[in-house]
């Protein structure tokens, strides 16, 4: 019989690898918070509509990406391939807009893209993203970069380069869009087909196109910061003084332009070089254009996403710490019947006090359930057999340090279980204070 296995560009997250995601969830929302982002959810799917006019119709995303359903009789969704459409979505329909400015949201999200699958490119991935909603000013710019940078450092990252550009306003990339046309337009018949369509209808998009001949023509293109208006221009100006205050090293690349149709002036990314050619772990930018394309109303806002896979890759290639896992504090081996009750009864008592305590649920003998609690890193095992019922009580074993001392089954339990527990616990602590006011 043929297995059926995940589809192309999926992963599967088995137990084994949680406590990495859980170091860049805990520490994402941690962040987050700290500059005062509240965690919002939204449906995985939208109207496709949405995303038409969000994205834009001219993206890789829309015109190749976009995994679409239908169910029967009704009307047509998509699969998020982002967060941000549907988080502004969300802002706009349950009246944020009317609240307090700015309005801060973050979230974890998985997304859908239908990608040429490559490391670090999958059909489904997960972003940790955030949004700010209301502030037009450039330092509210800097904060999120600031925010972004912040969460990279706590999780250890390092030699990661924040790229930043800006692609101005409506007004000053009319004049720009035509200097585009001018120059692709007489390279027309080399450009891939996308590329051609997109020469009309939105030729900043070239600009990011993967294909190589589009990138090679793309190379000497005029840039986009020669051409910004004395708002747009002032404004990355202040941004990058602000950059400067906060201590926050970057370049600027004016080659970037983003891959989404709503950005307006400043757009960013921070870039690995540790993970090969999907080397974008972050991108963002301000959209002040979105949220009045989807409510009439114009609401400035900016934004980040970041891919939550390229961080872990980054993070393995560059060794750094992740959130050590819990282990199970106790196991309780047990022989025969009653002795099962009893760990059943000693087992409860102690997750009730909040510890982590596991008992035979195999029915196995005594040596492959010590087996057992070597496997799953138990840093204590309690023996129970018919004798320890009798005397009430049972040899509890050290597993580190081989050590075995009498422990109490009745009331007493709990407190000198906890006890044994700490000071095994702190007893690096204690040597290393010992150790240092040896030296003194
Ligand atoms: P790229 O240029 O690599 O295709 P993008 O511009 O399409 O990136 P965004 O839409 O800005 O990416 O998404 C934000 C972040 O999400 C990216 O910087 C990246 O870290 C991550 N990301 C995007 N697409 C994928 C994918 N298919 N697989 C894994 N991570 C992704
Ligand atoms: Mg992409």
């Amino acid at each position: 019989m043929a297995m059926i296995q995940r589809p192309k560009g999926t992963a599967d997250m088995l137990p084994a690898q949680a406590y990495k995601w859980h170091t860049i969830e805990k520490l994402a929302s941690e962040t987050a918070e700290q500059y005062g982002f509240r965690e919002i959810r939204v449906p995985a799917f939208e109207e496709t509509g949405l995303f038409l006019r969000s994205v834009g119709e001219t993206t890789d995303v829309v015109q190749k990406e976009m995994y679409t359903v239908t169910a029967t009789g009704d009307s047509e969704f998509t699969l998020r391939p982002e967060g941000t459409a549907g988080v502004m979505r969300a802002v706009i329909e349950n009246g944020l807009l009317n609240e307090a400015f700015p309005q801060k949201v973050y979230y974890l999200i998985n997304c859908f893209r239908h990608e040429n699958v490559q490391k670090g490119r999958l059909r489904e991935f997960h972003q940790f993203g955030c949004e700010m909603v209301g502030s037009a000013d450039a330092k509210a710019d800097a904060d999120v970069i600031s925010m972004a940078k912040s969460f990279m450092d706590r999780i250890g990252l390092r030699d990661i380069e924040l790229n930043i550009n800006s692609i101005g306003c409506p007004t000053c990339r009319a004049k720009y869009q035509q200097a585009l046309r001018d120059y692709f337009g007489a390279r027309r018949d080399e450009l891939c087909d996308t590329c051609k369509e997109r020469l009309e209808k939105n030729p900043m998009r070239l600009l990011d196109c993967k294909s190589p001949i589009c990138k090679e023509i793309g190379k000497n293109a005029p840039l986009i910061i020669d051409y910004l208006c004395d708002e747009c221009s002032d404004h990355f100006e202040k941004l990058k003084k602000y950059l400067g205050l906060m201590g926050i090293d970057f370049v600027v690349n004016p080659k970037i332009v983003r891959g989404l149709d709503y950005y307006t002036r400043t757009v960013f990314e921070f870039i690995s070089k540790d993970i090969g050619a999907q080397g974008t772990v972050c991108g963002g930018g301000r959209y002040d254009g979105l949220i009045e394309e989807l409510s009439g109303k114009a609401v400035p806002a900016l934004g980040f996403a970041m891919g939550i896979e390229r961080l872990i890759l980054t993070m393995e290639a560059q060794n750094c710490d992740f959130m050590e896992e819990k282990t199970c504090d106790l196991y309780i081996a047990s022989m025969g019947d009653e002795a099962v009750d009893k760990s059943m009864e000693l087992a409860m008592k102690l997750r009730d006090e909040g510890f982590f305590v596991e008992y035979d649920l195999m029915g196995r003998g005594i040596k492959p359930q010590m087996k057992y609690a070597g496997k799953i890193g138990a840093k204590f095992v309690l023996v129970i057999g018919s004798s320890e019922l009798e005397t009430g009580c049972a040899k509890l074993k050290n597993m580190a340090s081989g050590e075995q001392a009498d422990i109490k089954l009745d009331d007493s339990f709990v407190d000198n279980f906890s006890n044994a527990l700490m000071a095994e616990m702190f007893k690096d602590i204690d040597g290393e204070m010992a150790a240092l006011l040896g030296k003194e």
